[in-house]
């Protein structure tokens, strides 16, 4: 494995959630997982936007949806979207995980605080 190599394929995501918000108690709309070290973070239009603060932080570019039925990846830094390799596995959250999520941490007024 190179540490140049802007996606690395084989490595897992960290887990089902965002991995700030699970630890602050906050809560998000879609999940981005990054395409490098497998770090899954909430969408900017999430209120805490840890996805892309992870790009910036990190200088990991690319991002892949952890979101069912979605393959796409996104460069933060060209702003644009892609085709890339199958991720190892599992390739979205899982399927009875709410969006927004997580289960019984999401506000009534939800839509209000999107970005
Ligand atoms: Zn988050
Ligand atoms: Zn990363």
């Amino acid at each position: 494995m190179s540490t140049e190599a802007p996606i690395d394929p084989t490595v897992p995501p960290s887990g089902t959630g965002c991995v700030e918000c699970t630890e602050s108690g906050g809560w998000w709309l879609h999940l981005r997982r990054c395409a490098r070290c497998g770090h899954v973070g909430c969408c900017d239009s999430s209120p805490s936007q840890h996805a892309s603060k992870h790009a910036t932080a990190t200088g990991h570019a690319f991002v892949r949806s952890f979101e069912p039925g979605e393959d796409w990846f996104w460069s933060y830094e060209a702003e644009q979207f892609y085709d890339g390799p199958e991720l190892a596995p599992p390739e979205h959250h899982p399927l009875d995980q709410p969006v927004p999520g997580p289960s019984g941490r999401v506000p009534a007024d939800w839509q209000r605080q999107l970005h």
